[in-house]
């Protein structure tokens, strides 16, 4: 059932939506062949769109993101040294025991001066080698947007100034850019411009853009001849992926073109959360899909909050002990008004925020 059917309104991630009628159709009319072979059309197809939307010389396509960050650090680092990455990031926290147990590296975590934003200072500081040559850094990563940041955009200046320093102690830069064309779309910078700064990028095509599955790795040629033998060690050569690609390929076309719409909802939803719950959100601080909300000041813990937005058909994630939503394709500007709705319901059955002290 669709989310329109069922009443819903899932904020829990952009993830969650469901392919248009022009992708189940791509789909069931895709031209595939055994990607094991590298002979799929339609997966060698969206790899060169890939390639072409980034700038770069080559792109692998895979089942997830976290697979792409895993080939990558497996790639960059060789086991028993250091990546140095932000204390909140993805690839550093949500998938740390994963590069522990395929690449057995470790993580030197730096916390960002704001929204999970690292700078060049930061950078330099982290890759000051050590005198005794035991601890060595073979990798710097960044994320853009960044997640737990709250969505949060690095400008391109900042990327290219960070890159400047890795160049100066030869560490590679990677990218990951699980929702880089969020950040392109916020900044009117280009994918290429940014893609253009660091030696490997990913991006999710299941997030904001709309796909059902997959992730793009882009690199150099060689970078991703390396990701390509990776990718059947780990057991992801995954045969006539075309079906998956052929609805890829929609995503990486369409997708971007819609994004400006999700930030104005997430705007839209920050500023009436704000309104509900003063102090518990700063809309300015929403650049782009994601909106956290802090309600532990009203006094009720953010689970119930979850549990009873949930009552009201509104889903929400618990991360870091903040209520996250994020907007995408199947969000509506009607659909914030009824997670609204939900938000104002909830404040009052609680005895909480604004609402309840204007009776
Ligand atoms: C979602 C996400 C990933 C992982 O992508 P999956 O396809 O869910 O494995 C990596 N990094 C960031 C910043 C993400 O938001």
């Amino acid at each position: 059932m669709s989310p329109a059917t069922t009443g819903i309104v899932d904020l829990r991630s952009d993830t969650v939506t469901r392919p248009t009628a022009a992708m189940r159709r791509a789909m069931a009319e895709a031209e595939v062949g055994d990607d094991w072979y590298g002979d799929d059309p339609t997966v060698n197809r969206l790899q060169d769109a890939a390639a072409e939307a980034t700038g770069r010389q080559a792109a692998i396509y895979l089942p997830t993101g976290t697979l792409c960050n895993q080939i990558a650090v497996h790639a960059f680092v060789r086991a028993g040294r250091f990546v140095v990455c932000e204390s909140t990031s993805h690839v550093g926290g949500t998938e740390a025991a994963s590069s522990a147990a395929l690449s057995g590296i470790a993580f030197h975590r730096v916390p960002g001066r704001s929204a999970g934003l690292l700078d060049a200072d930061q950078v330099a500081a982290a890759l000051v080698p050590d005198p005794y040559d035991v601890d060595v850094t073979d990798l710097v990563t960044l994320e853009n947007t960044h997640q737990r940041g709250g969505g949060s955009v690095m400008p391109v200046a900042s990327v290219a100034a960070i890159a400047a320093v890795c160049a100066g102690r030869k560490v590679p830069l990677y990218l990951d850019g699980a929702r880089i064309f969020n950040a392109a779309v916020a900044t009117g910078v280009t994918v290429t411009d940014y893609a253009a700064r660091v030696d490997a990028m990913m991006f999710c095509l299941s997030k904001g853009l709309g796909a059902p599955i997959g992730s793009l790795l882009v690199g150099d040629a060689e970078f991703i001849r390396e990701a390509r033998r990776l990718k059947v060690l780990y057991g992801a050569a995954w045969r006539q992926a075309g079906i998956m690609a052929a609805a890829g390929l929609i995503a990486l076309a369409e997708g971007p073109k819609r994004l400006h719409e999700d930030h104005a909802n997430a705007r839209r939803l920050a500023l009436g959360v704000a309104e509900i719950v003063p102090e518990a959100v700063d809309p300015a601080a929403t650049a782009t899909n994601i909106v956290f909300a802090d309600v532990t000041g009203t006094g009720h813990d953010v689970g119930e909050w979850r549990q009873r937005l949930a009552g009201h058909g509104v889903l929400v994630t618990m991360v870091a002990g903040r209520i996250r939503m994020l907007t995408h394709a199947d969000v509506t500007a009607a659909d914030v008004d009824t997670a609204l709705a939900a938000w104002r319901k909830v404040a009052a059955d609680l005895g909480a925020g604004a609402v309840s002290a204007a009776g």
